[in-house]
């Protein structure tokens, strides 16, 4: 008999509705028990129940390590797409790769794959990854622990002796933070195949006016340049693709829950709007004689606030981020505003509705106050991202059988998942951070935490693999 075959069969059962083969003779081969950690119907060894066992202190050391690359002192990390840290960044993360045996790969944009093959590598593999860039003066946690979790799952399953069927691949993003080039999800919008992106980079540049094709160029990538769709990969190219992240909110800290399992992922849009009017001295115009373009923008804002309150959702936000008045002064009428609105829900037509009612009372207050609307503009209206159910249920029975603590929730940040989700089904695993900071050198999550969301990953990872 073929030893693949031998190493077979003996124990069929179903994880969350699928049946999963697994080998109980072949020592090499363990078992789906043993990576839960819990025996499921025979009793193990006290080995077994370790086997699904995080290298904790490698891992904060890696954490810890890679925060050093970084343009600003700690404890704050500033590390910015196709930079010199950031090239030694990403230098660091395919040696890692490389240690715990995986194939690596990078494409035109810097996206970097680190691929486990399975025992059928012609099956969709299953994905998981985040991103290492991060904000000026920010954290050491925020995208990196879904990198060095995600590779540190791949070690936790290889030490266990686990084989995928499905190979499992540890994606790296290419600036999920909108920090140089000022579009975020560079990397993974590009993956779910936006032409409109790979159009948009041929001319974009940095605060510096250096373009983004130099820029990459610099960090050794873009070689073949001009021609993006390279990294557009096709949908289907994964079964599954999973985003291990810390909270970035308080919930699961207050509540003392120890695993978030994300439903959804809220969208934002965002909108550029102007308004002009005459302006004039403080003292001199009076009041019924004024077109003040700054109370136009004070009202707008203050529109925003009631329109998103009366969709009657608490997952409805909406925020004046940038309110600029010109020229600025005490004594001038202003005579330019401008704001910078986002607003964000998981349920897409809602949120088009609060847009579509703030372009109502952008144009009624420019009639009303007499000034012009000069611009409104909206930079961007990308649609919400469900989980996929089948994913939800396996990091769902992940949790149940390592004996941790879960609630479903929503994201409301963004993340590589939003387009991930575009080309392939999707899911979220959050772990608790401390009081939700985030993008602040205060930003930190313990490492039993993310111990936890590495072995729910790793766990997720197996079920979908055999799936
Ligand atoms: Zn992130």
């Amino acid at each position: 008999m073929d030893t693949k075959l031998r190493g077979f069969v003996l124990s069929v059962y179903i994880v969350f509705g699928l049946p999963v083969i697994t080998a109980h003779n072949d020592p090499s081969n363990k078992i789906m028990e043993d990576f839960s950690g819990y025996p499921i119907h025979e009793p193990q060894s006290q080995d077994s129940l370790l086997s699904l066992s995080v290298d904790s202190e490698g891992l904060q050391k890696q954490i810890d390590e890679l925060s050093t690359l970084s343009e600003t002192p700690a404890p704050s990390v500033t590390r910015i797409l196709y930079s010199e840290k950031d090239v030694l960044a990403r230098r660091f993360i395919k040696n890692l790769m490389g240690l715990s045996g995986l194939s690596v790969r990078e494409d035109a944009v810097g996206n970097i794959f680190g691929r486990w093959d399975g025992d059928e590598p012609e099956l969709a593999p299953v994905s998981t990854g985040s991103h290492i860039d991060a904000i000026p003066y920010s954290g050491k946690y925020d995208g990196v622990i879904g990198v060095l979790g995600a590779i540190e799952a791949i070690n936790v399953l290889k030490r266990s002796g686990f084989k995928p069927k499905r190979s499992l691949e540890v994606i790296m993003f290419t600036s999920e933070e909108p920090t140089r080039f000022g579009i975020s999800c560079l990397g993974s919008r590009l993956l779910a195949g936006s032409k409109e992106l790979a159009e948009l980079l041929k001319k974009t540049v940095d605060s510096q006016n250096i373009s983004f094709f130099d820029a990459a160029r610099f960090a050794g990538y873009a070689n073949h340049l001009q021609d993006l769709t390279s990294v557009f990969l096709e949908k289907g190219s994964y079964s599954a693709f999973i985003e291990l992240h810390i909270e970035q909110g308080p919930i699961l800290e207050e509540e003392a829950t120890s695993i978030g399992v994300v439903t959804a992922i809220a969208a934002p849009a965002s909108i550029k709007v102007d308004f002009e009017g005459s302006g004039g001295h403080a003292g001199a115009v009076l009041m019924p004689m004024r077109n003040d373009a700054g109370l136009a923008a004070a009202e707008l804002a203050l529109a925003v606030e009631k329109f998103v309150l009366e969709s009657g959702s608490i997952d409805t936000v909406g925020t004046v981020g940038i309110l600029e008045l010109h020229p600025g002064a005490i004594n001038s009428i202003p005579s330019k505003s401008h704001l910078e609105i986002d607003t964000r829900d998981i349920d897409e037509k809602r949120r088009n509705v609060v847009i579509e009612k703030i372009h109502q009372s952008a144009l009624s207050i420019s009639e009303n106050r007499g000034v012009k609307l000069s611009e409104f503009k909206i930079v961007n209206q990308d649609p919400p991202a469900l989980s996929d159910d089948l994913i939800t249920m396996a990091m769902e029975s992940a949790c149940q059988e390592l004996n941790l603590t879960f609630r479903k929730m929503i994201s409301r940040a963004y993340h590589d998942s939003l387009f991930m989700a575009r080309i392939s089904p999707m899911g979220m695993i959050f772990i608790p951070c401390y009081k939700g900071y985030s993008h602040k050198p205060e930003e930190f999550a313990a490492i039993e935490d993310i111990a936890n969301g590495v072995r729910v990953l790793a766990l997720t990872l197996a079920k979908l693999s055999l799936a």
